[in-house]
């Protein structure tokens, strides 16, 4: 199936793009988790319309039902990462899709995990994207830090490239879907919660709060669901302080692929995002038009 645009992240810039391009007439798939950040709001009352406090979670759910109401398809699948050929693939958990052009937003998710020396081994051993830096740990004893799909999947990519692979979840219970089992059986893992990574120059070990250690070359840093800042790791999507750099048109450096909302590191608000969506909505319905045109 061949989408126009596919749209990562149902929250209201994924949702207010989405309107548009629906009602442009294009075929339009929103893929999003139900973690917006509106879900951790309580009441809203500073958005345009809204006369009473209206809670976070009943906005997202009015913007869903009024884009599935004009066409939209709306899948709940994790988006583990993007590809670029003659068209776009947005790949997840479950399947890979394929669009014209894509939207990212998928918000600003803050990485969760805080383990001791984690920043001074960036680039020196600990690494956040499996398709930039598996090639350099080939041969070599590698660890994942994860405990959900993305995790998993993300040890699958380094299987071509070294056969010792274990999967740390930081003494979180493994949550993989049932249908990774024969994936994840293939993974030693290991569910001690870490205290520190430690080395010199580069990573040597990690040591665990039971004060056990064990030593590694390298660790791929997967750890809940994946991020925008994964996305544009894989796409080599421009970035700057954990934000997609997009012009006035919500267009990214790769050409067709457009972002908006907190993921490009605005001014964190349901306006913004609603109005950054209904730009990138319109820029990508004049792409799509042209690229079809010009087919
Ligand atoms: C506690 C709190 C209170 C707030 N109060 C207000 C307020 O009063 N007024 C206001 O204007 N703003 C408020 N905000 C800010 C507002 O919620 C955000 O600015 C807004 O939700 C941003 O919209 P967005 O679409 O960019 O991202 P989000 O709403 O965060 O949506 C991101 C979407 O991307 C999806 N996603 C992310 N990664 C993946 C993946 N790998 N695969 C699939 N889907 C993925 C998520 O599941 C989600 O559907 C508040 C935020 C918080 C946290």
């Amino acid at each position: 199936m061949m989408y126009d645009v596919i749209i990562i992240g149902k929250g209201p810039a994924g949702i207010s793009a989405a309107l548009y391009t629906v009602r442009a007439n294009l075929k339009t798939l929103v893929i999003g988790l139900n973690d917006s950040a509106l879900h951790k709001a309580g009441e809203i009352e500073n958005y345009y319309g809204v006369p009473h406090p209206i809670p976070g979670k009943q906005l997202l759910e009015n913007g869903e039902k009024q884009a599935l109401r004009l066409g939209a398809e709306i899948l709940v699948e994790e988006v583990i990462g993007i590809e670029k050929e003659d068209v776009f693939i947005v790949k997840t958990v479950k399947g890979n899709y394929r669009a014209l052009s894509v939207l990212i937003a998928a918000g600003q998710k803050t990485a969760d995990v805080k383990i001791k020396n984690i920043s001074k081994f960036e680039g020196r051993g600990i690494s956040y994207c499996t398709t930039c830096d598996g090639f350099f740990f080939r041969g070599k004893k590698v660890g994942v830090l994860g405990y959900k799909d993305f995790a998993l999947l993300e040890a699958n990519e380094l299987i071509p490239l070294t056969n010792d692979i274990t999967i740390f979840t930081n003494g979180q219970t493994p949550e993989f879907s049932s249908d990774l089992s024969e994936l994840a059986g293939r993974f030693e893992i290991n569910v001690k919660p870490i205290s520190a990574f430690e080395g010199g120059d580069f990573l040597e070990k990690i040591v665990f709060e039971d004060g056990s250690e064990y030593p590694l070359d390298g660790i791929f840093i997967a750890y809940g669901s994946a991020s925008t800042v994964n996305f544009a790791l894989k796409m080599g999507i421009l970035t700057k302080d954990r934000a997609i750099v997009v012009n006035e048109n919500q267009e990214t450096n790769i050409e067709g692929l457009f972002a908006a909302g907190d993921c490009t590191g605005v001014f964190k608000q349901i306006s913004v995002a609603v109005g950054q969506g209904a730009v990138a909505g319109r820029r990508m319905i004049e792409y799509v038009r042209d690229k079809k045109r010009n087919a």
